[in-house]
């Protein structure tokens, strides 16, 4: 300072050694902070320094010699005369008095930091290159403190202190790190690497206080009441609270910020550069600390004002008193009427006076109440409308202010429980330095710090402790990728999560307290998910966060979404979708990377999802974690992946391969297979079936059956649970059948989902066996043998259990409620097979390479697709294969289907989205194909059979029966008749009041086609053709006319209704197909193409069936 010339010269130093005194001569400064002395007149760097806050005082000792006394030591030095020591002395008491007598006039504090931990960023001890013990190091503001040990720092007397404004900071190995100035470089080490990046982080901290742009401070200091802190009188504060309009300093915004961000908003007027706006600058030259003391400090009794050198704890009380409480607050005139306090600030916001907002804001006016005025409904918008720029802005940083208010037997242990607004918390979170690469092992709790921590306004900070205004760093919530919520007692601590941000850094912090860590979760979930997702922060997520990704059919563009993975479901909100959809991860059908850990592709039954690995960082936990997600977790059923219908994948896989290779070998399930081969299968599947593919030639039959029966026989829990395994048991000894069988019914509705489905499917499969035994000689009996000490994880003697799997097997149709048409399907099914092993056994073909034919829209070259059929394919997974093969974007409520065309007959039929499309092809002779189009009469279907009552329809239509004699066909011409559709029959009367019915057919056997042909002369072009077979496999064909459309339309709903249960369409897909889909005008109008015919009369035919205008366009 100016007003002392330093004084600086040689002095000689005495130092106590071994009872001795000891003389060295060293360089010594003196300034208005410190007396330091140094090795020579040019060293930049002392060997001591004492605050001269510290000495107490200075005494003359003779020999030339003086001694400074602190409160704990003293230091004799010996100057070279006595005119210079006497010199000396004078110079030190007039530093020191002035000292003194500064601090009472609450002039001037300087950092010094006599064990004052508050003004500290970073503490601890490093190893400095050079010194044979570690040092006690302090990051403090702009300066770097180094001490010979603890105790030197409590007694505040240190080695040396490091000017940051010129430091450089790389770290350089593990633990060490170079802290660079233009004369010396300081090669320190700590601990672990850890501690090493939190003092590099503290020291960058250093670095940039140091070097911080002070125009906003200087600026600011412009208004002379803006000079000296707000609260305490310290000069040059340099930190501000932006709602309330005071500058302050560091000691103060410490203390400010305990307060919680609904009282007071903590800046720096230096660092926090992009807060300070014109306007905000201006509103401090407005208010500022005059106006806001006027108000805030209208009423302080001299004992309760603080000073520069009042303690924290005394800082905390009066601040509380001031700012939360308002006890000294000036009252405005209308405190306590809330009407007339609002009506005011609607009047104060639209004039220049700020001082009139303030009072009235803080005694009680709502920011945000009614003006009365639609146009400007808030006070904002009155001031807005106004022009008052200033008004603006002040409204603006108290729009989440709590009001002061007096706390009724209120204690200063109490925590800063205020209410917050909706994304803002705070608390002590234990914090690891941040980290580029993904927490591979687990962290001791000695590598936590615990840290002070704040969320607001969109930043997450951490400071030293509470009491900081400075924080150690910052995560701006917008930079945030991913929150990851571990499992408990990863780490040392017992809950932690992971803060993913843009910049491929991942950050560690932990709680002892559950509930806590989830309210931080929550917190800062809320903070960085977009509000269009705020449906995932529902959920108890371990994993939250933004991706990008494509889907469906439109691969060109990645979009973003928000992924939030719980339990085995990964939610996802898609960009163009409002609501989260839900993808069963254990359901998938494939899951696999692409490229260099690049793509993440999720094949589900109905779409495809691509995942994008933007960032690396995130990308890796997430495929970690749906990997794991997507896996079997356990040794129970419905820990398995599962496919859609809820069989464990691995089941499934074994019974297809056995149901398409197995069925006529000779002992299947018998033969035990080879044990290591099984062994190993087992453990493939178990690990992820979903990518295991059995081929015949690789696999044998037999060790494929015996893993299944292995799978079973492991199987935790068991198949029919441990619960209700002897109930099952016990069953067997009913003697009357019928009671068995109900039994067997109750027990089978008391399994679980998961077990039921998985039973049923293996019953099922069981039941197809023994089917084929006079090839495989494994009757049901048998079968049973094998299957009953496996399921039940018996040893076999008992005979019971087998007795079990046997009345399955043989009632298999009536305890598992199957119906005709399933059975047929069934059989259907193996027929299709064994036709297929047949070609496969003549050289023609390879099992299960069934390739077929399927045309898009229209049955000509350029629309033909060849695809391969697996046994398990639906007609909804073929459709989709060949729309996502040309690239077709589907709108919500294009109805694409597969067709069944018979050309003969003119007709078509559209199959059931879940019909098995194998089957089909094989029943289909040469003059039928598939064909994916649009069922254009969808939708009014829906609507219809939504709308009607009761499950039947009645009335007249047009029949013409074919029949064949002689291979004649004789004709009868179409007649009117009275038909009844119930859920079981279809039943033909003479006329309406027939009491018996001429005919009568069970819906389930009939076959129903759209469209007559020609050469029959229908009498309308509403009809269909019927196809029936009876259990004799008799055929029979005939035709039916409607006389409207909409006729024809309701008939055919009533009976796809009827035979399909209710399920005409998939309720989930129409969402699914509709969000994969993108609007594309240039693919909007996809042709219904004519099936046969001519073209205008295949037009008039099938605009008949379709409210849809027909659209004969484009070639795909
Ligand atoms: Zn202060």
């Amino acid at each position: 300072r100016e007003q002392h010339r330093p004084r600086v010269g040689c002095s000689t130093l005495c130092l106590p050694h071994m009872g001795s005194y000891i003389y060295q001569r060293r360089w010594v400064k003196l300034d208005a902070d410190y007396l330091r002395y140094f090795d020579g007149e040019k060293d930049p760097y002392s060997k001591r320094f004492i605050p001269v806050s510290s000495i107490s005082r200075i005494t003359s000792i003779g020999d030339q010699k003086f001694e400074v006394i602190t409160n704990n030591r003293n230091f004799v030095f010996r100057a070279e005369s006595d005119v210079d020591r006497n010199e000396w002395i004078r110079t030190l008491q007039q530093i020191v008095e002035e000292r003194k007598s500064k601090a009472l006039e609450r002039t001037s504090i300087s950092l010094t930091i006599n064990g004052a931990t508050d003004l500290v960023d970073k503490s601890g001890f490093l190893e400095l290159r050079g010194f044979k013990h570690k040092l006690f190091v302090v990051v403090a503001g702009d300066k770097v403190f180094l001490y010979k040990n603890a105790e030197d720092y409590r007694l505040g007397i240190g080695i040396t202190y490091i000017e940051m404004n010129l430091g450089n900071v790389k770290e350089v190995d593990r633990r060490g790190f170079d802290l660079t100035t233009p004369y010396r470089i300081f090669s320190f080490s700590a601990d672990s690497d850890q501690e090493k990046e939190e003092w590099v982080e503290a020291m960058q901290q250093s670095i940039s206080e140091a070097l911080s742009n002070s125009e906003v401070a200087e600026r600011i200091w412009l208004v002379e009441s803006n000079r000296f802190c707000a609260d305490c009188g310290s000069p040059k504060p340099d930190w501000a609270s932006i709602n309330l309009c005071v500058v302050i300093c560091k000691r103060c915004a410490g203390e400010h910020r305990g307060l919680g961000p609904g009282i007071t908003k903590v800046r720096s007027l230096k660092m926090d550069r992009k807060v300070w706006t014109e306007e905000l600058i201006e509103l401090f030259h407005q208010i500022g600390n005059a106006v806001a003391n006027q108000f805030w400090a209208a009423n302080v009794p001299p004992s309760e004002a603080i000073t520069p050198t009042s303690s924290s704890q005394e800082r905390r009380h009066f601040l509380i008193a001031k700012y939360r409480e308002g006890k000294y607050r000036r009252y405005h005139p209308l405190f306590g009427n809330q009407e007339e306090l609002n009506r005011a600030l609607c009047a104060a916001v639209t004039t220049s006076d700020l001082a009139e907002t303030q009072a009235l804001l803080f005694c009680g006016a709502a920011v945000n109440c009614a003006t009365g005025d639609p146009q400007c409904p808030t006070p904002l918008a009155l001031a807005e409308k106004s022009g008052q720029r200033l008004q603006m802005e002040f409204l603006l940083h108290n729009k989440t202010s709590e009001m002061p208010r007096l706390e009724v037997g209120g204690s200063e242990e109490k925590p800063y429980s205020v209410p917050l607004p909706s994304v803002t918390h705070n608390g002590f979170l234990y914090k690891t330095p941040s980290m580029a690469k993904p927490v591979s092992e687990r962290k001791g709790q000695e590598e936590f710090s615990r840290r002070w921590c704040t969320l607001q306004d969109g930043i997450l900070s951490y400071y030293e402790n509470d009491r900081n205004a400075v924080p150690n760093g910052e995560i701006k919530v917008e930079e945030i990728v991913c929150l990851v919520n571990n499992s408990p007692h990863t780490h040392g601590i017992e809950s932690t999560f992971e803060v993913y941000i843009e910049t491929e850094r991942l950050y560690l912090f932990g709680l002892e307290s559950p509930d806590s860590a989830r309210e931080w979760l929550k917190s800062i979930a809320k903070s960085f998910v977009h509000p269009r997702a705020e449906e995932l922060l529902a959920l108890d997520f371990e994993r939250i966060g933004r991706l990008h990704y494509k889907g469906g059919l439109n691969l060109e563009r990645a979009k973003e979404g928000w992924f939030a993975l719980a339990g085995s479901v990964l939610h996802v909100c898609f960009e163009d979708s409002e609501r989260q959809e839900p993808l069963q991860l254990r359901k998938l059908q494939e899951l696999s990377i692409q490229g260099d850990n690049e793509v993440l592709v999720l094949v589900e039954r109905r779409r495809t999802l691509y995942i994008q690995g933007e960032r690396k960082l995130d990308f890796l936990g997430w495929v970690h974690a749906i990997q794991k997600a997507a896996g079997s977790s356990g040794d129970t059923l419905s820990e398995q992946q599962l496919t859609e219908s809820d069989v464990p994948l691995l089941v499934d896989r074994c019974i297809d391969y056995i149901t398409q290779c197995g069925l006529t070998s000779e002992g299947i399930y018998r033969k035990s297979g080879q044990n290591s081969k099984t062994t190993s299968l087992l453990e493939m599947l178990r690990r992820d079936a979903r990518s295991v593919r059995l081929k015949e030639g690789e696999h044998q039959v037999d060790d494929v059956a015996n893993t299944l029966k292995r799978f079973f026989r492991d199987l935790g829990d068991g198949l029919f649970t441990r619960q209700w395994g002897q109930d099952w048991l016990r069953a067997t000894a009913l003697e009357d059948e019928e009671a068995k069988i109900s039994e067997y019914r109750r027990l089978l509705g008391t399994l679980p989902t998961v077990n039921r489905a998985t039973l049923k499917a293996l019953i099922n499969h069981l039941f197809r066996v023994q089917r084929f035994s006079a090839e495989n000689q494994m009757n049901t009996h048998n079968l049973a043998i094998v299957f009953g000490p496996t399921l039940f994880q018996t040893d076999g003697k008992d005979y019971k259990a087998g007795r079990v799997v046997e009345d399955l097997i043989s009632h298999y149709v009536k305890i598992f409620n199957v119906n005709d048409q399933e059975m047929k399907k069934q059989q259907d099914e193996i027929m299709a097979i064994m036709k297929m092993r047949e070609a496969a056994s003549s050289g023609t073909q390879q099992a299960g390479d069934f390739i077929c034919t399927v045309y898009l829209e229209e049955k000509k070259t350029e629309a033909e697709q060849h695809v391969k059929i697996p046994a398990t394919m639906t007609a909804e997974e073929l459709t989709f294969e060949i729309l996502d093969r040309r690239k077709i974007v589907m709108k919500e409520k294009d109805y694409w289907s597969c067709f069944e065309v018979n050309e003969r007959e003119e007709a078509e039929r559209p199959l059931h989205y879940s019909e098995k499309v194998l089957p089909i092809l094989h029943c289909l002779g040469t003059e039928s194909y598939l064909v994916v189009k649009k069922q254009m009469s969808m939708e009014n279907m829906l609507i219809y059979l939504a709308s009607r009552v009761g499950d039947c329809k009645h009335g007249m239509m047009k029949f013409r029966e074919e029949r064949n004699l002689l291979g004649l066909g004789l004709s009868t011409g179409f007649h009117d008749r009275y038909f009844i559709l119930n859920s079981t029959c279809l039943r033909l009367y003479k006329e309406v009041r027939s009491h018996k019915p001429e005919k009568e057919w069970p819906v389930r056997n009939l076959k129903v086609y759209l469209g007559i042909k020609k050469k029959l002369r229908p009498p309308t072009c509403w009809g269909f053709t019927v196809f029936y077979e009876n259990e004799k496999h008799e055929k029979q064909q005939w035709y039916l006319c409607c006389d409207t459309q909409a006729d024809l339309r309701e008939w055919f709903a009533t009976f796809l209704h009827v035979q399909n249960g209710g399920a005409l369409w998939p309720s989930e897909t129409s969402k699914v197909r509709a969000s994969r889909s993108q609007q594309d005008s240039r693919l909007g109008n996809i042709s219904l193409i004519p099936l046969r015919g001519n073209e205008s009369e295949m037009r008039s035919s099938v605009a008949a069936f379709a409210t849809d205008p027909l659209t004969l366009l484009r070639n795909v």
